[in-house]
């Protein structure tokens, strides 16, 4: 597959400060990919530097196969939709829509024929076609973020970059707005970046996910991989969905944590050296504390502190050796809750096979 954009190498310096650090990457044409990171790893930055609002210090960025190096921000046809969404209050939803296409710098559109077609086509598109005569300051923010979509998409770009899209929006309408955004680039099969600091939302809209740590990426993979195959301990990490026990592998066979040994198998290609030892929330099943294990089970005592209940999931907190927190999580359609007693103990319990092992 060809890249419709290329980001190859590329550096960005603030001051002694590495927001890049030779960051390569393909982006394909007719995808969704998610840009998973914390807080400062460099997602603003890098979409700032492919839209053209800032210049890298070194590398260089391909939009089908030509250098933009030079290329102004106006002329790249990438999009960007910020995360204020950063409409005109005063203006109506359609004059906001239709602001680009009569202002632009480059052959701005005189014909009002044209621009209520494509003004009303995208609208139509964003499910807001009968609200094109409202200003936006009486529309709500899911109303909002569907402008600023529309608005940039009125300019029919080859690339969409979005930066934390669906931040200013209650839960609710998050999960509303994650399908429409789905439903709305698959229909025009153009290219979306998204980025987000949420490993759910990077999970559930991506086609693949690009996992960005300290300027660098550390995975870029289809979410099923990332979710099952994190490619290192920091990824498990970000993913906070495994809990994680520090320690060391001895011969490449055995990981000791504190106290408790667990054993490694040959495909978990345990490296011997310190290392963490990862067991995904969901994949803990947990016992009376009297209870012998299954044959094959490994695991650890823990003392239940408390439960969230989610809708389809419930998680469950038990502290384990060293005050530590270990999370145990119950899909409902695959599980009944439980009710376990304040302070008890409980024998939290796994398959080996399950656990990721990392050096
Ligand atoms: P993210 O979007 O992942 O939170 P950013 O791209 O905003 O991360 O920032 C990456 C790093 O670069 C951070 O350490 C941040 O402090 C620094 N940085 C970003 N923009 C600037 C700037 N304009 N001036 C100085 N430092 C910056």
């Amino acid at each position: 597959m060809t890249a419709i954009l290329e980001i190859r190498n590329v550096t960005k310096l603030y001051g002694n400060e590495l927001a890049l650090d030779g960051l390569s990457v393909g982006l394909q044409a007719n995808e969704y990919i998610s840009l998973l990171g914390p807080s400062g790893s460099g997602k603003s930055t890098l979409l700032r530097i492919i839209a053209g609002f800032e210049k890298p210090d070194a590398g260089d960025i391909f939009l089908e196969g030509k250098s933009v190096a030079g290329v102004p921000a106006h002329k790249r046809g990438i999009g960007f939709v910020s995360q204020s969404f950063a409409l005109f209050p005063h203006m109506s939803v359609f004059d906001n829509v239709a602001f680009g296409l009569r202002h632009r710098e480059e052959e701005p559109v005189r014909d009002e024929g044209e621009i209520t077609r494509r003004v009303n086509d995208m609208l139509d598109l964003v499910g807001l076609v009968d609200l094109g005569d409202r200003r936006i300051s009486q529309i709500s923010g899911g109303q909002k973020q569907r402008v600023a979509l529309a608005r940039t998409l009125v300019a029919d770009p080859k690339i969409i970059l979005l930066d934390e899209p669906l931040g200013a929006l209650d839960a609710n309408l998050r999960s509303r707005m994650r399908a429409e955004l789905r439903r709305i680039r698959q229909q025009l099969g153009i290219t979306f970046m998204h980025v987000t600091g949420n490993e759910q939302e990077a999970l559930a809209m991506g086609d693949r996910v690009a996992v960005l740590d300290s300027g660098r990426l550390i995975q870029v993979a289809d979410p099923d991989t990332v979710y099952n195959r994190p490619a290192s301990a920091r990824v498990a990490r970000f993913l906070d969905c495994y809990n994680m026990f520090e320690g060391r592998c001895e011969d490449g066979e055995r990981f000791i944590a504190g106290d408790t040994s667990f054993p490694c198998l040959a495909n978990q290609n345990a490296q011997a050296g310190p290392g963490f030892y990862c067991v995904r929330f969901d994949k803990i099943r947990v016992a009376p504390a009297s209870e012998a294990p299954q044959p094959g089970e490994v695991g650890v005592r823990a003392t239940f502190i408390t439960s969230e209940y989610s809708g389809p999931s419930v998680m469950y907190f038990f502290e384990g050796q060293g005050n530590k927190v270990l999370e145990v999580e119950y899909h409902l359609s695959h599980r009944q809750p439980e009710e376990f007693s304040l302070g008890g103990e409980y024998a939290l319990l796994w398959s080996p096979g399950d656990a990721l092992v990392y050096a």
